[in-house]
């Protein structure tokens, strides 16, 4: 039997006894150039690629270094309830909660 326990409390989920909430994250680096700079619309991507078979020196994918992730998290279900209240741990929602 597999026991789980809440990521965020780390109180143990009891799978018998009450819904353990399985949450993935996914981040992803998204860069989105202005118009601006978007003159480059009849660079040859294709020449260039094989001008970097032929050398030998194709680079890396761009990848900017703890931007793209995929997580997974267990919850209990309080933590579950507040997850969903509040995904990004905003604090001055939570602040201003009361207010309204
Ligand atoms: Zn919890």
């Amino acid at each position: 039997m597999i026991h789980y326990s809440c990521d965020r409390c780390g109180r143990r989920i009891d799978t018998e006894d009450e819904i353990r909430y399985s949450v993935r994250i996914e981040v992803e680096a998204v860069f989105s150039p202005s118009e601006d700079d978007l003159t480059d619309e009849d660079r040859d991507y294709l020449m260039e690629l094989s001008e970097s078979l032929d050398n030998g020196t194709i680079d890396e994918p761009l990848y900017i270094d703890g931007t793209d992730q995929r997580k997974q998290y267990d919850l209990c279900c309080e933590c579950h309830r507040k997850f969903k209240a509040n995904p990004l741990g905003n604090q001055s929602k939570q602040l201003n909660f009361s207010k309204n």
